[in-house]
């Protein structure tokens, strides 16, 4: 084996793990392979190795890699910041967006999505912690945000959860209260308006599976997998 399909291998093993002490299924959680600074051809390798899934933060070069790939045979996710000067050319090239984080933005991906086949899946980014220096909605404008969303009644967009970004260098106590704040403002949504509301897209390298045992349904994993990112480019 080389190198990645021993990484991918060692990740699959360990969301396994995790999913079977959660008394989960592996099929619940998916594996997004975070691919920013990769080459086309490591996202193809990864291809070959059964990944469907990628996470791209960059608009510029995510867009150069999916023209290269084939944006059909593979599910593109948008993780990083949303620009609003953007999402016509999100909406034309992927089929997540994981970063929503106002009323504004959810719109505009709508008239960039409204004629497209399959409706453009979203994801509200919550700032669990409320940190000032993060992005996202506060935790307090949450259920406000999707009622609002949830009346506009968008065509080309569908709400269908929830992200986060854990705190860098948490302990595993620190992950898992924030995952489980997430999780419960999941439930709240679900509770509040319907049970299309279902997916939790946390967890990355360094606390995947904290976030898988607090109920994760999109883990989104760059270094494990590939090794460590040039740091000026990451
Ligand atoms: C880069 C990135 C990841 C993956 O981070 P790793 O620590 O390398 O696994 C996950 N989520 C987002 C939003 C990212 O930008």
């Amino acid at each position: 084996m080389n190198e990645l399909a021993q990484r991918l291998a060692a990740i699959r093993a360990r969301m396994d793990a995790a999913c079977a002490s959660a008394g989960r299924q592996p099929e619940e959680v998916r594996l997004i392979a975070a691919s920013k600074t990769r080459t086309a051809a490591e996202i193809e390798a990864l291809r070959a190795l059964g990944v469907d899934d990628f996470g791209e933060s960059r608009m510029q070069e995510a867009t150069a890699k999916i023209a290269e790939l084939d944006r059909r045979a593979l599910e593109w996710h948008f993780i990083g910041h949303l620009q609003s000067n953007k999402t016509r050319e999100l909406a034309r090239h992927f089929h997540w967006v994981h970063t929503l984080d106002s009323i504004r933005l959810a719109e505009r991906l709508s008239a960039a999505a409204r004629s497209a086949a399959r409706p453009l899946q979203l994801l509200l980014q919550v700032n669990v912690a409320a940190d000032p220096d993060k992005y996202g909605l506060m935790p307090k404008e949450l259920y406000p945000a999707v009622e609002t969303l949830m009346q506009r009644e968008l065509p080309g967009v569908q709400l269908r959860g929830l992200m986060t970004i854990g705190f860098q260098q948490a302990d595993e106590h620190q992950s898992r209260a924030s995952f489980a704040a997430l999780r419960a403002l999941l439930e709240g949504c679900r509770q509040r308006f319907g049970e299309d509301f279902s997916e939790l897209s946390m967890g990355m390298s360094g606390d995947f599976e904290a976030a898988i045992l607090e109920g994760s349904t999109m883990v989104r994993v760059g270094t494990a997998l590939f090794g460590v990112r040039d740091g000026t480019l990451g």
